[in-house]
């Protein structure tokens, strides 16, 4: 007779162990920053919690000029840092605008090198001239617009920009020349909220049955109110052939009260997921954070709620000189996002922004996060490394190009599926050139030259075919 094996003795031998135990720090993800930090900003010592989870605080209470910055920061930096700023502001494309959140997340012992503050408050000694080839619209969404702030480029997806306001500004914004109110260095394309203007993008939309995707940003959506999400959704789930939209908003990631305390704004976009799920489609949210200290456990309660209602939110991240430029800080975004719901979808090639080029970084260093990085969690939750072509190419792979000179920092690349026979061109910042490509991006009549010798190059390698 077999002797009768007891279930309890196959669960008290575990098969030898294949991987050595975890290191612990390969959880830090999970290490999310709770309690009262706030209190640590001056501004906000005697700032109850019910107060700083409150989105309406929150946005009252928002940085938008040099003397509120003085003001919240009172005693805690220096007047040389101040000064720094104000002359930063005086050439940024973008106006200020920081949410307390994000200000009580920022190393105030440390500014100068804080990647939170790096994102949100230029200091002017850290700018650099911009690229030769920057242009303020880099990414020509407006020569794509059949109607103001409706961007057609792909075949079957659109860019609805319903609003130009957003929770904070930020410099690397690729939509500088639209979104926020002028700066002394740009006056703004408008998009401001006008239902006339939204009734003319829907009857385009209509009248194209190629488009199946929408997205709707701005702006961003978290400034819309929720009646206007509500208007906006079931206009859009009302066209048949309209079968996939995003809400696209940065809030999360810079002001995640809003989805604990604004029930009214939350609730809208509930009904209009459910609304498109009874109708099989698809309606999810895209956000967009960029660094780990981001997401806090006021993050996870919030994005638990989205999590509860069954919404998909997916993310986009800027790689950013010293804020993500490396694959540990990348990797630990990744998974801590995976940890809060959210799914990694993008990480973009900082587009040619006016007056941020201290952002930008390499393609190179783009490829080695992105090798370092996959494998290091599911595929799922592992985000595509992109290049939004300049010139209005679209995203492309950032492995695609057909040519890159690490020298003159040019990659060149083909959009076959959005505009065939056309050659983009990315160019990596010039101070992070070796000292040759930086001589001749020195030298104007130097200009034609390298770009001819990238299309040449492009041109002969085997696989190019436009
Ligand atoms: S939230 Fe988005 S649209 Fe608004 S300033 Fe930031 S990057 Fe630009």
């Amino acid at each position: 007779m077999t002797p009768k094996i007891e279930l309890s003795q196959v669960d008290a031998a575990p098969p030898p162990a294949r991987k050595p135990p975890v290191d612990p720090g390969s959880l830090a993800h999970r290490e999310l920053l709770g309690g009262e930090f706030w209190r640590g900003v001056p501004a906000y010592a005697e700032v109850s919690e019910a107060e700083f989870l409150d989105h309406k605080w929150q946005a009252k209470h928002s940085v938008t000029n040099i003397p509120k910055l003085v003001a919240a920061l009172s005693g805690l930096v220096s007047e040389a840092f101040i000064a720094d700023a104000q002359r930063g502001f005086e050439r940024a494309p973008m106006s200020m605008r920081v949410s307390p959140y994000v200000m009580s997340l920022i190393d105030w012992k440390d500014p100068y090198a804080d990647p939170l503050r790096t994102q949100f408050i230029p200091l002017g000694s850290r700018l650099l001239p911009d690229h030769p080839r920057l242009d303020l619209d880099s990414l020509h969404e407006r020569a794509d617009m059949p109607v103001p702030g409706l961007t057609h480029r792909y075949v079957d997806k659109a860019l609805f920009l319903a609003l130009d306001t957003c929770p904070v500004y930020c410099r690397f914004c690729t939509r500088s020349y639209a979104v926020g109110i002028d700066t002394e260095e740009v006056s703004k394309f408008q998009l401001h909220v006008n239902t006339e203007r939204w009734e003319r993008a829907f009857a385009y939309i209509r009248s194209r049955p190629e488009l199946e995707d929408i997205v709707i940003s701005g702006g961003d959506a978290y400034q819309l109110r929720p009646e206007q999400i509500t208007q906006i959704g079931e206009a859009l789930l009302s066209i048949d052939h309209v079968r996939r939209m995003r809400y696209a908003t940065k809030g999360p990631a810079v002001m995640p009260q809003k989805l604990l305390t604004d029930d009214a704004w939350l609730d809208a976009l509930t009904a209009i997921v459910e609304k498109g799920r009874r109708l099989h489609k698809e309606v999810v949210v895209h956000t967009h954070f960029n660094h780990p200290r981001e997401i806090t456990q006021i993050t996870q309660r919030a994005l638990d709620r989205v999590c509860e209602r069954g919404i998909t939110v997916r993310n986009q991240t800027v790689l950013q000189r010293r804020v993500n430029d490396s694959p540990a800080t990348m990797l630990l975004l990744l998974r801590r996002l995976g940890y809060v719901n959210v799914h990694p979808y993008y990480v973009y090639m900082h587009d040619l922004v006016k007056g941020v080029e201290d952002l930008r970084t390499t393609l190179d260093t783009g490829l080695l996060i992105e090798k370092q990085i996959r494998g290091g969690t599911a595929g799922f939750n592992t985000p595509t490394v992109v290049v939004d072509a300049p010139g209005g190419g679209g995203k492309r792979d950032a492995h695609s190009y057909e040519h890159y000179d690490r020298v003159t920092g040019v990659s060149v690349y083909t959009a076959p599926a959005v505009h065939p026979g056309e050659l983009y061109y990315y160019v990596d910042p010039i101070d992070l050139l070796p000292p040759e490509g930086q001589a001749r991006w020195a030298d104007p009549a130097e200009h034609p030259k390298i770009l001819e010798e990238a299309r040449a190059a492009a041109l002969a390698a085997p696989r190019a075919r436009p």
